[in-house]
């Protein structure tokens, strides 16, 4: 008979395997000494500097998931999930999570999978390195949740297009050097005749109206762009013309999985901060995390932070498994980001005073939580997909 010694050593949790740990150790050796101590100053710069990008292409965290032929890692979906959870449990601020996960999660991601080899060449390969920030612009001042009503148009001309329209909330949108943006190709209603064009800063036209003020996520730009008679090239289309309504269902899953992981590794954060806080802030001659009402508190915050991580990691495994995973990813994407709003005000109030002054940093990550439950798609509209899943 074999005996199983227990060596007392958790598993790794599914997918992840022992390569994903030392990407991750390595990551989260990275943000606490790079990042982390910086966060309040790029807080009130309202951006961190360009430079991280390029610091990140140095070390290959911007390519992980691409081939080595492009600059890449050679790795996978899953080792970007590791750079998405740990920029969260590090102490990045939402708001650098937000700027480079747009990056590397949202903007890059088309370009690889619907470009051509020499869109790859132009675009991917520097943005990899980090020396091209990239954006993905969809929404606009009259269409979020209503993807089909954009009303972006790029008429054809003789050699490629030509746009006029706007976009707002863009994430990267003021610096960015390539915008990979979501026209509409035809008059066509609804969701026929949307395209994506790969616009770039210098182009005549192009406009960065605003640098938007919010909430939280200070550290990220948020811009307002427009478009004049901007030309472009038949060569900066990206997929085929009014194909782009494929392009942008296939980035979400992604996408909303990223919000996932980000929620979870927050949580995972904010349960370690409240647990070490209750155990050294002392009321009425005893640690706080001694009252019944502060440790229930953190039992129910354990709980929510268990569950959205099971959630997360299924869709994960599944997604990663090349299942369709539309239904796994809603529910994860959807209760996660409200977890971590509910998580992150009760941190505060664990904190009393505390919290809410600046010092601790729960008051960011409430801000900062909060874009959860309406960016990548609206808790309303995640529950509306969820219902179709269901049959309803
Ligand atoms: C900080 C930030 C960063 C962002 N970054 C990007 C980016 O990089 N690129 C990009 O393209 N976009 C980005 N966005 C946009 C984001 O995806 C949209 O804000 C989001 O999809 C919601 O769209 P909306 O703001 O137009 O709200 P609306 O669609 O106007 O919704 C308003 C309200 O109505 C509800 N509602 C709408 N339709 C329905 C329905 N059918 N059933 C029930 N309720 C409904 C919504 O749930 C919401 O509560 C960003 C937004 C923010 C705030």
């Amino acid at each position: 008979m074999t005996v199983i010694k227990d060596t007392g050593q958790r598993a790794l949790p599914p997918p992840f395997t022992e390569e994903h740990e030392e990407l991750r150790q390595s990551l989260r050796r990275f943000v606490r000494a790079e990042i982390a101590p910086h966060v309040e100053e790029w807080e009130e710069a309202r951006e961190f500097p360009r430079e991280l990008f390029t610091r990140c292409g140095e070390l290959g965290f911007l390519g992980l998931k691409y081939p080595e032929a492009l600059g890449g890692q050679g790795g996978d979906y899953l080792h970007d999930a590791v750079w998405a959870e740990e920029l969260a449990f590090s102490g990045a601020s939402g708001g650098v999570a937000a700027g480079l996960g747009a990056h590397t999660g949202i903007a890059t991601p088309p370009i690889f999978k619907f470009g051509t080899p020499e869109q790859h060449q132009r675009f991917l390969v520097p943005a990899i390195r980090g020396e091209k920030i990239c954006a993905l612009g969809i929404t606009e001042p009259g269409a979020g949740s209503d993807v089909a009503g954009i009303r972006t148009f790029a008429r054809t001309v003789d050699g490629g297009y030509v746009v006029n329209g706007s976009k707002t909330f863009i994430t990267n949108g003021v610096r960015a050097d390539i915008l990979i943006t979501a026209v509409k190709t035809t008059e066509q209603g609804g969701h026929h005749g949307i395209s994506f064009l790969v616009l770039e800063r210098e182009m005549p036209g192009y406009e960065v109206v605003s640098k938007l003020e919010k909430m939280g996520w200070h550290s990220s730009d948020t811009g307002e762009l427009s478009f004049a008679d901007v030309e472009v090239p038949a060569e900066n289309l990206l997929g085929e013309e009014n194909g782009g309504f494929h392009l942008i269902m296939a980035n979400f899953q992604w996408e909303r999985l990223l919000m996932a992981l980000g929620a979870v590794g927050a949580m995972q954060r904010l349960l370690e901060v409240a647990i070490d806080y209750a155990k050294e802030r002392e009321a009425f001659g005893r640690p706080i995390g001694r009252f019944q009402a502060i440790r229930h508190k953190i039992a129910e915050i354990s709980i929510k932070a268990e569950v959205a991580k099971a959630l997360t990691y299924n869709a994960l495994r599944l997604f990663h498994d090349g299942i369709d995973v539309v239904k796994e990813v809603t529910q994860a994407k959807l209760y996660s980001q409200r977890a971590c709003v509910e998580v992150a005000d009760e941190v505060i109030q664990i904190h009393g005073g505390y919290g809410y002054m600046r010092e601790y940093g729960v008051e960011r990550a409430y801000r900062d939580a909060r874009l959860g439950p309406i960016g990548g798609g609206t808790d309303e509209i995640m529950r509306e997909i969820l219902g179709k899943q269901l049959g309803l």
